[in-house]
């Protein structure tokens, strides 16, 4: 067992059992007598790892056979670009929400491809909560929709998922994929980075319906063009073959907590354990809106910045690590992502408790 809690945004912690089977295979996979990261992106060792995360994702997401699950590199911020480039197709419209950092830098990509409508934004409320959306006023000759279903810096996440009609909904879900149980079929596209919830830092999963796939702006590079990894299984170039093969251990754990429904549950009850003790604190407080409120990253305050920073302090000596907040908010904020056990929200609890009575 390790003896800390690492409470970061990302990349974040990975369970401890996943770490432990690469750390027994890593200098000699399956008795080849080589390491996974020797091993040829065409071999059929290798061949057998990108099949097998590819089934893996699908089973665990319910990805329909509509859509097609790529492996890619560039991480999230490479997907603003992309998208537009790839669904820019007809009228080169999109509406976007701007939830805070991620959404105004999907944004500004996408503006350099075509004409971007901010629909509906929390900037005037510090991105607190996710802003009301009305329907009336999503264009329907939009060539797509696109959201952060999860505000990894300001610690909120939509609730409900707009129903966008014919127009496709595309999602950054860098910090929430895996975590709850969505309906895939409901997205033209969903990306995420990998190193919130998935893998290490380095893999970019897409699911893209395959309609949207093969419709690139001319000058779309040909590495960014969806049907390019598409055509060729994720395996047009070298891939990142290590960071497949952890994101295969880890839709193995997933399968083995009893899939997304089983994590869902306990993302439920360990954010609302955190919450309950920041809504009967007298001392720290939440930040975002209780109704748009993160299962993945909880953000709260205390009242000044030297109670801030000592309490940082104290919770790194007892091995609660990487809970200081998003430079651009301050404050502090605890990642929990699906790795983060049970034992680890307990813990950073009790300490936030006696660090209440300590410094009331
Ligand atoms: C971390 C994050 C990103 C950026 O991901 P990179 O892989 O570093 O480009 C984008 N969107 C969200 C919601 C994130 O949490």
């Amino acid at each position: 067992m390790r003896s800390v809690f690492n409470f970061s945004p990302g990349p974040s912690t990975l369970p401890e059992k996943v770490l432990e089977h690469a750390q027994n295979q890593l200098l000699d996979y399956n008795g080849s007598g080589m390491s996974i990261m020797e091993l040829s992106h065409r071999s059929d060792l290798f061949g057998e790892v990108i099949q097998g995360a590819e089934s893996l994702s699908r089973e665990i997401m319910n990805v329909p056979p509509t859509h097609t699950v790529l492996f890619l590199q560039g991480g999230a911020s490479t997907q603003f670009a992309m998208v537009p480039l790839n669904l820019f197709k007809k009228s080169r419209k999109a509406d976007y929400v701007n939830t805070g950092n991620w959404s105004k830098k999907a944004i500004a990509e996408a503006s350099r491809y075509g004409a971007v409508r901010v629909i509906a934004s929390s900037e005037d409320k510090n991105y607190t909560c996710i802003p009301d959306l009305d329907s009336s006023q999503f264009d329907p000759d939009a060539d797509y929709f696109h959201i952060t279903t999860n505000n990894t810096i300001y610690g909120t996440r939509f609730s409900a998922i707009p129903d966008t009609g014919k127009t496709p909904l595309v999602a950054d879900m860098s910090s929430n994929i895996l975590s709850e149980v969505y309906d895939v079929s409901k997205f033209g596209l969903i990306y995420a980075g990998a190193q919130k919830n998935i893998a290490p830092a380095g893999l970019t999963i897409v699911i893209v319906r395959n309609d949207l796939i093969g419709n690139a702006l001319d000058i779309t590079p040909t590495m960014l063009d969806y049907k390019t990894h598409a055509e060729k299984k994720s395996v047009y170039n070298t891939p990142p073959c290590w960071n497949i093969y952890m994101a295969k251990l880890m839709f193995e754990w997933v399968v083995a907590q009893g899939g997304v429904p089983s994590l869902e549950k306990i993302n439920r009850e360990k954010a609302g354990l955190l919450y309950d003790f920041l809504d009967s604190s007298t001392l720290f407080r939440g930040t975002a809106e209780k109704r748009d409120r993160s299962r993945m990253n909880v953000t709260f305050a205390l009242p000044t910045d030297e109670l801030t920073v000592k309490c940082v302090r104290e919770a790194e000596q007892k091995g609660l690590l990487n809970l200081k907040g998003h430079r651009s908010v301050g404050g502090l904020r605890a990642s929990i992502f699906n790795a983060m056990p049970m034992a680890g929200v307990q813990k950073l609890v009790s300490f936030l408790k006696e660090f209440e009575t300590e410094n009331k």
